[in-house]
């Protein structure tokens, strides 16, 4: 079992309630204040724009130019007609041209993780320089990076014959500072003068206009009855313990969804969430039980009841390392656990949704293809395939802590302890 080390970006923020100094995780939504504790709701989009204050001030003469680097930390899926594999991608890249030689450097490094971010605002100074790589380009470079095999981004783009999926959980783009004198560059963070400079740089005009997002708060409250929601600071869903209902942070919203839980204890210590996705296939059969009984070749006769049971795709709905996410997927969409609404909370603490529903849809077809047995046939629909989200949910499976695992007692089957500590702060 590898313990992946957290390598979060922290950031400084103002509490928007009473303006107190807080520091955010970059995996964190939620702004808990120490002082008022007013909790508030962060909403970035389409993804939260950053920079680092430079620190050179006796070069403060100069006019700070900013420049920019696309940060992806997540799970890569790479599927071909034989196999699904992974790794974790957790860096930053250079988002202007690097064709022509400079000496800006390629990634921000970790030298840039001793210091805290901030958010940009539109009156923040200097000179922002747009990011010349789009988003799309950039993750089309880190499979460059990485494979040898010509791919492509999506599934949708047929022409390759490796197919990388990304469950992304962080994208951002954060700025790097610079101090610019007439035909001179200098590091914002070291001081260093930077010997090549990019033409870019040279054609940049006074236009650096800081890049346009929307950063916006809301009451971390019910929007049905007005009491506090509870779930952790990094939790995408929360419950209201008044009325319970549950509410899902997305598009600048809290969308109520329903909550189900599953395999009920009277000794559950830990509640682990899921995506309940129905997906609608276009080419594939995979909507009935017996559907996927097949596709897996599981050992077990197809009956009746088999034929006309809904099958639902089970996706870790939470951050933890991509073999255990594949085997989790795996696992808990073969079992079809029964699930059920509550009409309160049960006894036993909630591990947080940190992994958006978006991004559980685009595991659904690494799972699929991992727990195929004919793969070739099935990678020959998937690329034609169109996948759309049907109805969905939050399941809560319940586990039991017994020594160094969490157990799920009713379907024998368990996970590390410390494997849920993957991309959460320490
Ligand atoms: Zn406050
Ligand atoms: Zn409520």
């Amino acid at each position: 079992m590898v313990v992946v080390r957290s390598s979060n970006f922290q950031i400084d923020i103002q509490c928007p309630q009473c303006g107190a100094p807080v520091v955010l995780e970059e995996t964190e939504n939620i702004i808990e204040c120490p002082f008022c504790r007013v909790r508030s709701i962060l909403s970035t989009q389409p993804y939260p724009c950053y920079y680092f204050e430079p620190r050179q001030e006796q070069l403060s003469d100069l006019s700070v130019v900013y420049i920019p680097y696309w940060r992806f930390k997540g799970l890569e899926f790479a599927l071909n007609s034989t196999q699904v594999s992974y790794r974790v991608i957790d860096s930053s890249w250079l988002a202007i041209d690097r064709e022509d030689k400079h000496d800006i450097p390629s990634s921000l490094g970790l030298r840039s993780q001793t210091q805290k971010l901030k958010f940009i605002q539109p009156d923040t100074k200097g000179l922002f320089c747009p990011p010349l790589i789009n988003k799309k380009q950039i993750l089309r470079r880190i499979n460059k990076k990485y494979s040898k095999t010509p791919g492509v981004n999506k599934l949708k783009n047929k022409s390759g014959n490796q197919a990388y999926i990304h469950v992304g959980e962080i994208i951002s783009l954060i700025y790097l500072p610079f101090y610019k004198a007439k035909h001179e560059l200098f590091d914002g963070l070291t001081g260093k003068k930077v010997d090549a400079l990019p033409k870019q740089l040279e054609q940049f005009s006074d236009q650096g206009k800081p890049p346009e997002y929307n950063f916006s708060f809301m009451p971390g409250l019910c929007p049905n009855c007005g009491w506090e929601l509870s779930g952790e600071t990094d939790s995408l869903v929360l419950i209201c313990k008044g009325c319970f209902r549950a509410f899902l942070i997305r598009n600048k919203k809290l969308n109520q969804i329903e909550v189900q839980f599953a395999s009920l204890q009277p000794d559950t210590d830990l509640f682990i969430p899921f995506w309940k996705l129905s997906i609608n296939f276009s080419k594939i059969f995979c909507s009935k039980y017996s559907d996927i009984m097949r596709l897996a070749n599981l050992p077990k006769a197809i009956l009746e009841e088999h034929k006309i049971k809904d099958f639902h795709f089970f996706i870790p709905a939470f951050k933890v390392n991509p073999k255990l996410f594949l085997r989790l997927g795996k696992q808990v969409s073969l079992l079809q656990p029964d699930s059920t609404v509550l009409d309160k909370l049960p006894k036993g603490k909630i591990y947080p949704a940190n992994l958006p529903l978006q991004e559980g849809l685009e595991a659904v077809p690494p799972v699929l293809m991992d727990l195929c047995k004919r793969k070739k046939e099935l990678w020959d629909m998937l690329i034609l395939e169109k996948i759309k989200l049907g109805k969905y949910s939050l399941v809560y499976l319940s586990f039991k802590k017994v020594g160094l695992e969490y157990v799920q007692s009713e379907f024998r089957f368990s996970l590390p302890k410390n494997s849920l500590k993957f991309g959460r702060k320490l």
